[in-house]
């Protein structure tokens, strides 16, 4: 049978741009929902409307029903905390490894889990690692002092094994209460556990370092965790193409 419809009209540029408009707007507000539903995509916080510095929206409702959940400082918490026996690296580990650095840090650098070094000083990055950190840091004119530094995990798994998800489970609700009470304008995830494990996803870290991510309306970026550069220096220098850009990404949420 012949087609009797009549042929739609040529494209003017005009119209062209509207439909492109129109697409791009489906195709974002698509993926507004996914990362509602899945908590990981690369919408700027201004977009999403999530929590501000100095704003008294909570990032987190959903704590345990347990007493650090109402505490109002990090030294609090951590003396709530400290003594924690949820899972069995309670019962393995030397000190516990809350985090360290200034309480009011914009910038906070989350990595996996304390190792014997940290196990043994009760703070985060401070062996071979930890020592790269600082340097990465000065590149991009920060000091330790200035940036909040703090683990998924709080105590060390032995053998340095990674995190098992029941350890992932109980620990990650006091990283929410962290960054709840600090408030920080960027989070850089060292590694792609830690990225893993905050973004809820089995993406490579390839495809993590891509993209701004959305944690609980706060901006986050991955890079390599400072123990896989001290293995394979040549990633030192797109790790430090990546703090670059957060220096770049920093410096323009100041200038607003
Ligand atoms: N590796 C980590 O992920 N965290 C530390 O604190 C030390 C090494």
């Amino acid at each position: 049978m012949p087609d009797t419809r009549s042929p739609a009209p040529p494209h003017t540029d005009e119209s062209l741009t509207r439909e492109v408009v129109q697409f791009v707007s489906h195709v974002q507000q698509f993926l507004m929902q996914e990362q509602d539903l899945f908590g990981n995509i690369i919408y700027p916080s201004s977009e999403r409307g999530g929590a501000k510095k100095g704003s008294k929206e909570p990032i987190v409702t959903d704590y345990p029903a347990e007493p650090w959940a109402s505490t109002s400082t990090l030294t609090e918490l951590n003396s709530t905390i400290c003594q924690c026996q949820k899972c069995s690296l309670g019962a393995t580990r030397i000190k516990f490894v809350f985090g360290v650095g200034n309480p009011n840090a914009e910038i906070v650098l989350i990595g996996e889990a304390p190792g014997a070094d940290e196990d043994a000083q009760g703070e985060p990055f401070v062996g071979r690692a930890g020592q790269l950190l600082n340097k990465i840091l000065e590149a991009i004119h920060l000091k330790r002092e200035e940036v909040y530094i703090c683990n998924i995990l709080k105590c060390r798994p032995p053998g340095n094994r990674d995190p098992l998800p029941g350890e992932v489970e109980q620990c990650e609700p006091y990283l929410w209460k962290q960054l709840e009470l600090i408030k920080p304008k960027i989070i850089l995830c060292l590694g792609r556990i830690s990225a893993q494990v905050l973004l809820k996803t089995t993406d490579t870290l390839t495809k993590l370092r891509e993209g701004v991510h959305d944690y609980r309306g706060i901006p986050l970026l991955v890079t390599y965790h400072p123990a896989a550069l001290l293995r394979n220096p040549n990633w030192k220098r797109p790790a430090w193409e990546d703090v670059q850009r957060l220096r770049k990404m920093y410096d323009e949420m100041k200038k607003t």
